[in-house]
């Protein structure tokens, strides 16, 4: 079986090991990718700390992984050698049940396959894209537009997508109020997304040296959270919340702020519980709380569609491989996504 260079955490709490992993030969429907960059989402830091239980270790994070086809299996017509593609969360789901067959994979009834720490149907274990090459079957590879760059793209698909869908799902649009909480990888493209979709957008966060950057990405107004008075002068105002966050939240403060039937959709996702709330901050104006989870494929592909006609891409700090353990430690600190340059592993 061909090998590939990788980034492994061998156990909880042990340091990355630079490793070589196998991966399989080809299937039909198969499509293999010399993968260039991969993002560095706050969910690969969720797995590696074992945060929400069940970690796979050997652990090979990654899931927000664009690169280069290097070989097709012999049924595969949509793509060939030399494609720009991308993958993101799930290299697989049962194909069969009413999500999947909708296209929200996501959504499976029996649990799609995670791109890593996940067991596959053949019984392996599945290995992300902090390496140098990845087999996935053909359903669930992307095609990145010609207008996107490599590293910028990478993560549309995942941090992209998890904004991207629930903005869609919520109608956000030209007069719809919009606030995105928290500004890191998924909420500076929420920001970009839902200014592009055309509506007001808000960014609700905790660090007010961030405000320029909120503003340029489109935001009509940055507010910071830690001043109460800013908050509530925005009782009421918001038609959708999405809150990227991922630590629990006062919620009443927050369903506070949205006014009649407003949703507030958590993406982010800590492993405590969130807060209790009071139930007459619901029923009061018939708001609703709620949660999304990645994207579908074809939503997916929507999203990279979607980003390239408006010009959108993430906002990237490229690394070599050696600054992972780095970045890990100091996700807060990069504006606004790590992306490993995956070539900087060394060859198998
Ligand atoms: P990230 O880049 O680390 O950004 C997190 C943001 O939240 C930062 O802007 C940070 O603000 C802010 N923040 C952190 N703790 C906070 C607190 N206690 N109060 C207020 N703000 C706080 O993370 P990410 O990659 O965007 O991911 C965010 C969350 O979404 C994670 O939990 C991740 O697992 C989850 N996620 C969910 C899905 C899904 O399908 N639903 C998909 C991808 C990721 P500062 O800049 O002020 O530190
Ligand atoms: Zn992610």
């Amino acid at each position: 079986m061909p090998s590939t260079r990788a980034l492994s955490l061998p156990a909880k709490g042990a340091p990355f090991t630079p490793t070589t992993i196998e991966r399989r030969s080809l299937r039909d429907n198969d499509v293999r990718i010399d993968i260039r960059f991969c993002g560095i989402c706050h969910t690969d830091l969720h797995f590696g700390h074992d945060d929400w239980g069940g970690t796979f270790f050997p652990l090979v994070p990654g899931h927000e992984i664009t690169g280069v086809v290097s070989e097709v299996g012999d049924a595969v017509t949509e793509f060939g050698v030399g494609d720009r593609v991308g993958v993101g969360c799930m290299v697989n789901s049962c194909g069969q049940c009413v999500p999947c067959a909708s296209g929200e994979e996501q959504y499976c009834t029996e649990g799609f396959v995670k791109t890593y720490s996940s067991r596959d149907h053949d019984g392996t274990v599945t290995l992300g894209g902090y390496s140098q090459s990845i087999v996935v079957a053909d359903r669930f590879v992307l095609r990145i537009p010609d207008d996107l760059e490599l590293a910028g793209a990478a993560p549309l698909l995942c941090a992209g997508v998890t904004v991207y869908s629930p903005l869609r799902r919520w109608q956000a649009g030209p007069g719809t109020n919009v606030g995105v909480l928290g500004m890191g990888g998924l909420g500076h493209l929420g920001v970009k997304i839902a200014a592009a979709m055309g509506a007001e957008v808000t960014l609700l966060g905790r660090s007010p040296k961030k405000k320029d950057d909120a503003l340029s990405f489109g935001a009509a107004r940055f507010v910071d959270t830690r001043e109460n008075a800013e908050l509530t002068g925005l009782a009421g105002h918001f038609d959708l919340l999405i809150n990227t966050v991922p630590a629990a939240l006062d919620l009443d403060t927050h369903l506070g702020l949205l006014g009649l039937g407003g949703t507030l959709v958590n993406v982010g996702a800590p492993s405590d519980p969130v807060a209790s709330y009071n139930v007459f901050s619901l029923l009061s104006a018939r708001r609703g709380i709620a949660g999304s989870s990645i994207g579908g494929i074809r939503e997916t592909q929507d999203t990279l569609d979607f980003c390239a006609k408006h010009h959108i891409a993430s906002e990237v700090e490229v690394i070599p491989a050696d600054r992972v353990p780095e970045a890990w430690e100091n996700l807060s600190g990069v504006r606004y996504r790590y992306v490993i340059d995956v070539a900087t592993l060394g060859t198998p």
